[in-house]
C-alpha cells in the first residue's frame, strides 16, 4: 500500500477538497493559526466523522469557519458589538460565540447541543479559495488527535491522523502557529475563553470591559473544552525554566539563553514574541523524543501573544496531560 501523502495545493486539488466535503468526507486544510480538520458543518454524519477521527469528546464544540460576516450572519445573530469585532478582526484569528440563528443550517452537534455558535473567518488564500467554492459553512478543528498539539505543518497532520481524513491540502507552514483566540460575545460583558493570536489587549481597544474566563469562575465558563488538559505531547513539560537538567531538551528563548552544552532549540534568538508563537508546536514536536525525560521551556513574556503562549504551555504541563500524539 502506498503511504499517504499530503497533496500540494492546485486548482485541481481544491475541487477535489469540495467534493470530498460536499460528499460529507473530512479534508485538513490549512489556515493562519493551525491545521483545520474541514467537514461539512450542515451534515451530522460528516460532523460525526470530526468527532470519531480525532478521539474528540462530544461536549466540545466545534469552530465553523466560513468566508465573510455576511455567511456568518446567516449561522449566528450578530449584534453591533459583534459586528464591531467582525469588522476589526476579520479575516483573522478571532473565533466569536455568538447566539445561532433560529434557521441556522448547522448540524446541533457542532455546537455540542447549545444555543451558541462559534465563528472564524480565516485569514488564508487556500482556505478562503475551499471554503468560497464549497459554499457551506466547514466545522474545522484542528486536524489533531484530541489533546495532542496541533499541527501547523501538513506533515502534523499526517502524523497525527494519517488515513483518517480523506484529503490533507498542503499550504506550508501555518504563519500564527497558535489556535484562534475565543471571545464569547453572545452575553454582556465579552469573555474571553482562550487567548490566542488576537490579544486581550488589541480587544480591549474595542471594549476595555472584557473579562477573562478562570476556571475559578464558572459562570465565566462558557467553553466546555477549556477544562481539559490539551495540546499535549508525550513527554511531560515544565514551565518557566532557566536551567533545564542534562537529560531534558530545552525550548530556549531570546537573545539571552545559554544554549551550550545543552540540547536546545531557541523560540526565538531574538526575542520576538510572533516568531516564538509560530514556531512553538513545530518545536515542542521536535523535542518530544523518548531520548529526552522532559521539555523544559524558559519563561515567556506574559504579554501580547506571550498570554497565549503561556496558555497552551500550561495546559500541556498540567498535571493529567495526556499524552495522546499518534
Ligand atoms: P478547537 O476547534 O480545537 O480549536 O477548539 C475550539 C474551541 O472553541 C474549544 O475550546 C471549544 O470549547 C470552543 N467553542 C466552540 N464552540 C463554542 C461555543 N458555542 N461556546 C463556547 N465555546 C465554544
Ligand atoms: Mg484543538
Amino acid at each position: 500500500m502506498s503511504e499517504f501523502t499530503a497533496t500540494p495545493a492546485s486548482d485541481e486539488a481544491l475541487t477535489r477538497a469540495c467534493s470530498i466535503l460536499k460528499d460529507g468526507g473530512l479534508v485538513a486544510f490549512p489556515t493562519e493559526t493551525v491545521y483545520g480538520l474541514g467537514a461539512d458543518a450542515t451534515n451530522s454524519n460528516a460532523v460525526a466523522g470530526i468527532f470519531k477521527a480525532k478521539g474528540r469528546p462530544d461536549y466540545n464544540p466545534l469552530i465553523c469557519h466560513v468566508p465573510d460576516l455576511a455567511a456568518a450572519e446567516k449561522l449566528g445573530i450578530f449584534d453591533d458589538k459583534a459586528r464591531k469585532y467582525a469588522a476589526a478582526f476579520w479575516p483573522g484569528a478571532l473565533t466569536l460565540v455568538v447566539k445561532k440563528q433560529p434557521d441556522c443550517p448547522v448540524a446541533s452537534e457542532v455546537s455540542a447541543g447549545l444555543e451558541t455558535i462559534a465563528i472564524r473567518v480565516p485569514d488564508h488564500r487556500l482556505a478562503q479559495s475551499l471554503l468560497r467554492m464549497v459554499q457551506r459553512p466547514l466545522a474545522a478543528p484542528s486536524a489533531n488527535r484530541s489533546g495532542a498539539v496541533s499541527p501547523t505543518k501538513a506533515e502534523h497532520v499526517i502524523e497525527s491522523l494519517g488515513q483518517k481524513v480523506n484529503l490533507v491540502l498542503d499550504g506550508g507552514a501555518c504563519e500564527v502557529g497558535l489556535e484562534s483566540t475565543v471571545l464569547a460575545v453572545d452575553d454582556s460583558p465579552a469573555v474571553l475563553l482562550r487567548p490566542g493570536g488576537i490579544t486581550l489587549s488589541m480587544l480591549r481597544d474595542i471594549d476595555p470591559g472584557i473579562q477573562v474566563a478562570k476556571a475559578e469562575q464558572p459562570k465565566l465558563l462558557k467553553s466546555p473544552g477549556m477544562l481539559e488538559s490539551h495540546y499535549a505531547p508525550g513527554l511531560p513539560v515544565r514551565m518557566d525554566i532557566d536551567t533545564p537538567s542534562p537529560d531534558e531538551a530545552w525550548l530556549a528563548f531570546g537573545p539571552d539563553a545559554k544554549t551550550d552544552g545543552v540540547k536546545a532549540i531557541n523560540l526565538s534568538p531574538s526575542g520576538n514574541l510572533e516568531e516564538a508563537a509560530s514556531n512553538l508546536f513545530s518545536y515542542l514536536r521536535e523535542m518530544d523524543r523518548s531520548e529526552f525525560s522532559a521539555i523544559a521551556v524558559a519563561p515567556i513574556p506574559e504579554e501580547g501573544i506571550g498570554r497565549a503562549i503561556n496558555d497552551r504551555l500550561k495546559r500541556a504541563s498540567a498535571p493529567g496531560s495526556t499524552p495522546l500524539t499518534g
